[in-house]
C-alpha cells in the first residue's frame, strides 16, 4: 500500500502522464462528471461516478476498423487503427471495473475482437472505492463489494490522503516507477468498514437476484407483465449508451473520395432496426426489444457465462431513462417477493 497527500493529487498525475494518457473524472461546464483527459488544471471530481462509463476506453461509441482502397479491380485493404498509447483511467468504481469482466467474456472470446484486445492490453485501472454510494447504487446485489474494488490499482481517498494499492504486476509496475511513500492499511481498513456500512444503509441494499438466472427463459419469457412494463418505453436507446456492460454494435461502410472506410458503432436493442435483416425485422414490437434488453442481462447472458449477470448495479439506466423504468422495475415487478 502506497499514499501520497491530497494536495500533491495534481503532482501525481503529471508524473503518471510522463509515460501515460491519463483519463480521469472531472466535472464538465454542465456540472456533471465525464472522463477527461488528464492536463495541467483539469480537476479531479468529486462526484461518485460519471455520466457515461468507463467502457468508452476499450470499446468507444464509434472507431474506424479499416480502409479500402480501391484501383481498377484490385482492392486493397488498410488497416487503419492507432492504439499503441499506454492509458491510465483513474477512478474507476467498482460496479465499472466489474463490467469489464463482463466484456471480456463478449470480446475477449474466440474469435478475439483484436481491437478491444489491445486497448485492454494497453490501459491501466485506476479503481476507486465508493465512501459515498448513491442511492441509486446496487452492486452488492451482483456481488460487487464497492469497498474493495477490483482493477490494477484500487484507490482509497480521505480528506487528506490517496492510497494506492496494486492489485496486478500492471498496476504494480506504474506505482514501482511513481516513487510513493508506504503506507499501512489501518485508515484503508477503518475506510472500508464505513463503506459497507453505507452500502447496506442504501435503498437498494436488499435488492436480491436470486431469482433470474440462466435457467429462467421458460419463468419469464412468456410473462404478461412486459406488456406494461414496456409500453411507456420511448425506444430513445438511452440506457443501453449509458450502461458499461451493453455491447451490441452494428458496423457500416461509407464512402471517402479514395475508397471505402468501415467503422463501427454501438448500437441498441431498444432500436426499431436492431438487427434488421434482409428478411426482416426480428423483434417487431417495442415489448420484444425491451424484453430482450433485460431477458439479455438477467437470463441469456447468465445463461452464457457461468452464471454472471450482465448488470453491475451501476444505477446509471435509473437516473437516466426519460419514463424513469429500469432494471430494478423490472427486477421486482417480475421476481414478485424472491427480489
Ligand atoms: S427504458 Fe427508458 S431509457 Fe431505455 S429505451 Fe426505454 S425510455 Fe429510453
Ligand atoms: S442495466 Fe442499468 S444498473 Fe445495470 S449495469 Fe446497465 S445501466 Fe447499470
Amino acid at each position: 500500500m502506497r499514499k501520497i497527500a491530497v494536495a500533491k493529487l495534481d503532482a501525481l498525475f503529471a508524473a503518471m502522464a510522463k509515460t501515460h494518457t491519463v483519463y480521469l473524472p472531472a466535472d464538465g461546464a454542465d456540472g456533471r462528471a465525464q472522463y477527461t483527459r488528464w492536463e495541467a488544471g483539469v480537476v479531479y471530481s468529486t462526484a461518485l461516478n460519471t455520466v457515461r462509463s468507463a467502457k468508452d476506453f476499450f470499446f468507444p461509441q464509434t472507431e474506424n476498423l479499416m480502409d479500402f482502397k480501391m484501383e481498377g479491380k484490385s482492392i486493397e485493404l488498410i488497416d487503419t487503427r492507432d492504439e499503441g498509447e499506454d492509458f491510465i483511467v483513474f477512478g474507476v468504481r467498482a460496479c465499472d471495473v466489474r463490467s469489464f469482466d463482463v466484456l471480456d467474456r463478449v470480446f475477449l472470446a474466440e474469435p478475439v475482437d483484436s481491437y478491444y484486445a489491445a486497448r485492454r492490453a494497453h490501459g491501466v485501472i485506476f479503481s476507486m472505492a465508493c465512501t459515498r454510494p448513491a442511492e441509486t447504487c446496487f452492486c452488492k446485489t451482483f456481488g460487487i463489494d464497492a469497498a474493495e474494488p477490483a482493477g490494477d490499482v484500487a484507490c482509497y481517498i480521505d480528506a487528506d490522503t490517496l492510497y494506492l494499492d496494486a492489485k496486478t504486476e500492471k498496476g504494480e509496475a506504474v506505482l514501482a516507477a511513481l516513487g510513493l511513500e508506504d503506507s499501512d492499511t489501518a485508515a484503508v481498513d477503518a475506510q472500508k468498514a464505513l463503506i459497507r456500512e453505507r452500502l447496506d444503509a442504501l435503498p437498494l441494499s436488499g435488492l436480491s437476484a436470486a431469482a433470474f438466472g440462466g435457467d429462467k427463459l421458460d419463468e419469464y419469457f412468456e410473462r404478461p407483465e412486459w406488456k406494461t412494463l414496456s409500453e411507456t418505453c420511448l425506444g430513445c436507446g438511452t440506457c443501453t449508451f449509458v450502461c458499461p456492460t451493453c455491447q451490441c454494435y452494428d458496423i457500416r461502410d461509407f464512402k471517402t473520395n479514395t475508397g471505402v472506410r468501415r467503422y463501427r458503432c454501438w448500437d441498441s436493442c431498444m432500436y426499431s432496426e436492431f438487427t434488421k435483416m434482409s428478411a426482416g425485422q426480428p423483434r417487431l414490437t417495442q415489448l420484444e426489444r425491451f424484453r430482450q434488453r433485460f431477458m439479455h442481462k438477467l437470463v441469456y447472458y447468465p445463461a452464457n457465462n457461468d452464471g454472471i449477470f450482465g448488470c453491475v448495479g451501476c444505477g446509471r439506466c435509473l437516473s437516466r431513462c426519460p419514463i424513469s423504468m429500469n432494471i430494478v422495475k423490472v427486477m421486482k415487478t417480475l421476481g414478485g417477493k424472491n427480489v
